[in-house]
């Protein structure tokens, strides 16, 4: 079910056990769990509204010419709310498939991240985890306002909780080497489910289609026209005088 290139992936990995075997019988194949993943998307995108704050300038890292969710038919014309949610469930099969791999084909590459997550462990404050899809992944702060600095931020307070950590060992110029070679190798592994996980998205793209109809379109088209209605009479109403955040087309959010 998943196509395998002869290219890089170590021989000595039995291909169908790659994200079949290892982790036991019930394993579900990655066909079954980007299906699921749709399904649980499709379960939420009917709570999806527009985001009623300043969009951020940042393009987002995860999302942005994602070529899971062009395989998804959700373009950059789709709102990235409704992006974020699809493509970090998408993320979480690839990154399950891949540390499948690692941890029965790269022990130097596992041995470093059981290092790296018992010092996470170790952090008294970890305000990036157990988020819900929609959230995972994205910058815990409001962009910043020029002239307006913030008190403290999240991500700051994270990483003085992390920098009073001790740092890892370092590791000689051998194993620097070996471990660049097997971060290779994952990557390559990476690459090769990703592009399984876009055929797979392929065959769902109709009832991603059809729930973006529902849902997310007939949101923004109210919201372009109450934007083309206070642009014609942006002084109509005595109770909301010109500039104000309500009649402002340029506080419009997500457009
Ligand atoms: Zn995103």
């Amino acid at each position: 079910m998943i196509r395998r290139k002869s290219g890089p992936i170590p021989t000595q990995l039995p291909a169908q056990t790659a994200h079949a075997g290892h982790n036991g019988p019930v394993e579900r194949s990655i066909e079954t769990q980007v299906s699921q993943a749709v399904d649980a998307w499709l379960r939420w995108l009917p709570r999806w509204e527009p985001a009623t704050h300043r969009g951020r300038i940042a393009p987002c890292r995860r999302c942005f010419g994602s070529p899971v969710l062009s395989a998804a038919g959700l373009g950059s014309d789709v709102p990235h709310g409704v992006q974020h949610g699809l493509s970090t469930r998408i993320k979480t099969i690839i990154d399950h498939a891949v540390a499948g791999y690692t941890a029965h084909n790269l022990p130097m590459l596992q041995a470093e991240l059981d290092q790296q997550a018992a010092r996470n462990r170790a952090r008294t404050y970890r305000p990036a985890e157990g988020l819900d899809p929609e959230f995972e992944g994205l910058p815990m702060d409001p962009d910043p306002v020029p002239g307006a600095p913030f008190l403290f931020t999240i991500s700051g307070l994270a990483d003085e909780v992390d920098a009073a950590l001790p740092a890892l060992p370092p590791l000689s110029a051998e194993a620097k080497a070996a471990l660049r070679q097997e971060v290779g190798l994952a990557d390559d592994y990476a690459t090769l489910i990703g592009r399984d996980v876009c055929g797979i998205l392929l065959h769902h793209r109709l009832r991603i289609q059809a729930a973006v109809s529902q849902y997310v379109e007939p949101q923004i088209a109210s919201m372009l026209e109450e934007l083309a209605r206070s642009l014609d009479a942006p002084f109509a109403s005595p109770a909301e005088p010109p500039g104000d955040a309500d009649t402002d087309p340029t506080s419009r959010p997500g457009l």
